[in-house]
């Protein structure tokens, strides 16, 4: 048997082979990474996260023998097929958060609509719940053969149930009139400087994916929470009164600065802590999952915007070589299209993502730095901005590549109340 690895500390996670998680203090068995990791796919609040933090140590100490731990890896895999594993999984699934109006309604209104579906009884509408697909959009997302895995479901009932809910969806093609009609629903989130939000035509729009690009402290990170908290904000305020979901692939997400920028708009920063759900990326493919999952969070948990800091880090340290580039950006390619298909569902949504940038020393002139992923990543956002240092805690901002937005700096701040002119 393959031998158990922590995910943690390493970059030797690979799909398909056994290893301890941290994160979800169990073995994950071969191929089964998804089913498991619904476990904490399925985000936390922030607040949850604090709570749960004392026992967050609960590592490989417990198993420093390696003959127990391959041990243990089996009990969990007999686990499996008992019932106790079954209920612990239908638990989780059940999301409980008061916050939410109307959420139980929004879940019932989503088990519907795939029970609208051709061809879905009452049998086959079960082993979709069980397995975690109670939505659309869960089921247009989900590669083919991950449902066909976890609910036990034929090949052919997947292939058609994944094409009825597209269509469903809207996924595909539709008229001018249809996409104006999406663009009219387009709301806007602030980013606290007014500067920076003229430039972005009124703050960050939903419906499309924004990419923040630039230098190590350039101030990606602090616009990411920053918008978190403003989305929560009511709209005469700016912001979209909905959560946030934010996936952290570089550990750098701190509830201290959540709590300072809730202060600094007199926010009770308790509740708005508990309104950003929360989930750490720990590989690329781990990422990946996690956005298959925030399909099933948007309209349960009234989600309205979706933050992946940094969207590239991950590849790009787990692709290393020149023979690895094509897959790298095969991989990054289809994550991206993950993400702009939840831009084009939810036109309520905004989704902003980081990017670092690459130093070139060999270039002269121009500016010598690029967003990594190339034009994979380019031409998937659907807004740029190009952040660099000012003054101080000043910093700039220059929209790059928006298909509406004229190219313009705006120039910002960043405090310690967060983000303002
Ligand atoms: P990156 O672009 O690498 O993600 P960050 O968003 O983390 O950069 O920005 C880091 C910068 O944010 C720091 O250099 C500092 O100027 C500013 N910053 C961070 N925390 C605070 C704070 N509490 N008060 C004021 N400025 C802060
Ligand atoms: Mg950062």
């Amino acid at each position: 048997m393959a031998k158990a690895r922590d995910i943690g500390d390493n970059n030797s996670f690979e799909m398909g082979k056994p290893y301890y998680c941290k994160e979800c203090k169990r073995n994950h068995t071969k191929g089964k990474i998804y089913k498991e990791h619904l476990n904490f796919a399925q985000f936390k609040s922030q607040s949850e996260e604090d709570f749960e933090e004392e026992d967050t140590e609960l590592t490989n100490d417990k198993y420093d023998d390696e003959a127990e731990l391959i041990e243990a890896f089996d009990e969990l895999e007999n686990d499996e097929n008992n019932s106790e594993f079954e209920n612990q999984f239908d638990d989780n699934i059940d999301i409980d958060n008061e916050d939410i109006d109307n959420n139980g309604g929004a879940i019932q209104e989503s088990i519907n609509a795939v029970k609208k579906l051709p061809g879905v009884g009452e049998a086959t509408l079960n082993k979709l719940i069980k397995a975690g697909f109670s939505s659309l959009e869960s089921i247009a997302f989900t590669p083919p053969s991950i449902i066909q895995d976890e609910s036990g479901l034929g090949e052919k009932t997947t292939t058609k149930l994944i094409k009825a809910s597209m269509e469903e969806l809207n996924i595909g093609f539709k008229s001018a009139e249809d996409v104006w009609e999406h663009r009219k629903n387009i709301a806007r989130i602030t980013t606290g400087s007014q500067e920076l939000d003229d430039s972005l035509g009124g703050g960050v729009e939903t419906g499309s994916l924004i990419e923040f690009f630039g230098e190590f402290r350039t101030g990606k990170t602090q616009i990411m929470h920053q918008l978190c908290v403003n989305v929560q904000l009511p709209e005469e305020k700016g912001g979209l009164e909905g959560k946030a979901l934010y996936i952290d692939t570089e550990g750098t997400f701190r509830p201290e600065r959540i709590i300072q920028m809730a202060e600094g708009l007199d926010l009770d920063h308790q509740k708005v802590l508990k309104n950003i759900v929360f989930g750490r990326a720990y590989n690329s493919d781990h990422q990946v999952l996690l956005i298959k999952e925030a399909a099933n969070l948007i309209k349960e948990q009234n989600i309205k915007l979706i933050v992946v800091d940094s969207i590239i880090g991950h590849f790009r340290s787990e692709y290393i070589g020149r023979g690895t580039l094509a897959s790298r950006q095969q991989n990054i390619n289809s994550h991206l299209h993950d993400l702009l298909r939840l831009c084009d569902i939810y036109s309520d949504l905004a989704v902003v993502v980081t990017n670092q940038v690459q130093s070139r020393p060999d270039v002269f002139y121009g500016n010598p730095l690029k967003a990594t992923g190339g034009n994979i990543i380019a031409h998937g956002s659907t807004i740029r901005v190009y952040l660099r240092k000012g003054k101080g805690e000043q910093r700039i901002a220059k929209i790059v590549d928006a298909p509406h937005l004229p190219e313009r700096e705006a120039i910002f701040s960043i405090t310690e109340s967060g983000i303002s002119d």
